[in-house]
């Protein structure tokens, strides 16, 4: 029987396979902008924004986890704006998601419409069946955030695919421990590490992987063009916090499922969305495609004021915005203009003992009452 170690354990170990006798077991930051060049360049380490060790280290584990080659970006969006560079030009068109991360829409419409670039939205839950017709990228984020709408995947890319479009997927909400978008499909993954795969709030990056050596060696060259380089530091904080990314999602997971359920239940809660629920609208299609379901539950309650009293009268939850951290956070997104109820809650859990985050979550709610 062949049997080989999964990506998580080949994460954990395939660096020390690497190392000789009293070389670091842990990663070493190397923060250095120049390296030694006597002679020709030899395809050695020269300069920083070609190249830094410790990045491309980094670069290698979330190409494990990606099973596809991956480019480091100083944030989430970086890494959106580096796919939005090199893949479009005048005239071309974009679909892209009406509900997902609102700086992607915000970005294309204030630096690619007024360069001739042509975008139409559409509802996470209407892809698959949306007009693509001489699109040249389809931009995806499934589940959607905040509202927790989902898109069969693989149908999107069927159909992206007849119409020579790319499909990039934004997999920042279920990681690649959950979702594995190239498989069914994607052209391109982007993440915000930002968020579960750094997973300790303090830093932002993010990257794009594609199994496309083409694709990938573009952005991979814009970035080396545009600049957009992330420290060796910050890569380290996302090595650090990639060490138990899976721990810490299941763990993440399990929280949301449990809250989920619970809200389900209780009085004050009018309505809750999380696609692991199998009443969720969502349910049918996102146990088709992922594994687990992420760690972001919403929910609506009476009206902003009792939103706001739950977020303060729950002391398991930071009120903050962002999500795939430790620490359980929560927050009305109506502050931010979502089209949501006034009463809507995104409430991302951390890695809290599970009925810890259970009872304090409905403690908060029964002082509503
Ligand atoms: C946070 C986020 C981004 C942007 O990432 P930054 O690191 O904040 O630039 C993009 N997409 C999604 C889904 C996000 O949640």
């Amino acid at each position: 029987m062949t049997w080989k170690p999964s990506v998580i354990s080949e994460l954990l170990h395939h660096r020390a396979r690497g190392l000789s006798k009293g070389d670091p077991v842990a990663l070493p930051i190397l923060p250095s902008s120049t390296f030694l060049l006597p002679g020709d360049p030899d395809g050695s380490h020269f300069y920083g924004r070609n190249g830094n060790p410790t990045v491309e280290s980094v670069e290698a584990e979330i190409g494990l986890l990606e099973n596809a080659e991956a480019v480091l970006f100083p944030s989430g969006m970086a890494a959106v704006a580096a796919i939005l560079h090199t893949q479009l030009k005048p005239g071309d068109k974009v679909l892209v998601h009406a509900d997902g991360y609102y700086n992607v829409r915000a970005l294309l419409e204030e630096h690619f419409v007024p360069r001739g670039v042509i975008v139409e939205t559409c509802p996470t839950a209407e892809m698959a069946e949306a007009d693509m017709t001489g699109c040249r990228l389809v931009m995806i984020e499934t589940p959607s955030n905040p509202g927790l709408d989902v898109c069969d995947i693989a149908a999107v890319a069927d159909r992206a695919k007849a119409e020579g479009a790319l499909l990039v997927a934004d997999n920042t909400t279920a990681t690649p421990i959950c979702q594995q978008p190239m498989d069914l499909g994607a052209d391109m993954v982007l993440m915000a590490d930002t968020k579960a795969m750094a997973g300790h709030s303090d830093v932002l990056c993010g990257h794009v992987a594609s199994r496309d050596t083409a694709l990938i060696n573009q952005i991979r060259t814009y970035r080396r063009l545009g600049g957009a380089i992330v420290s060796p530091f910050d890569a380290w904080l996302l090595h650090r916090g990639l060490e138990t990314l899976e721990l810490r999602v299941f763990r993440a997971n399990e929280n949301a499922l449990a809250v989920a359920q619970m809200l389900e239940k209780h009085p004050a809660v009018q309505s809750v969305r999380y696609p692991g629920l199998p009443r969720d609208v969502s349910h049918a299609i996102a146990s088709h495609q992922m594994r687990e379901y992420g760690p972001i539950v919403s929910f609506t309650l009476k009206d902003r004021k009792s939103a706001e009293m739950f977020i303060e009268n729950n002391p398991l939850i930071v009120p903050a915005t962002s999500f795939g951290g430790v620490h359980t956070s929560a927050e009305c997104r109506i502050r931010w203009g979502d089209q949501v109820a006034e009463g809507f809650v995104r409430m991302a859990c951390g890695i809290e003992p599970t009925e810890d985050l259970v009872i304090a979550t409905e403690k908060a709610l029964d002082t509503l009452r």
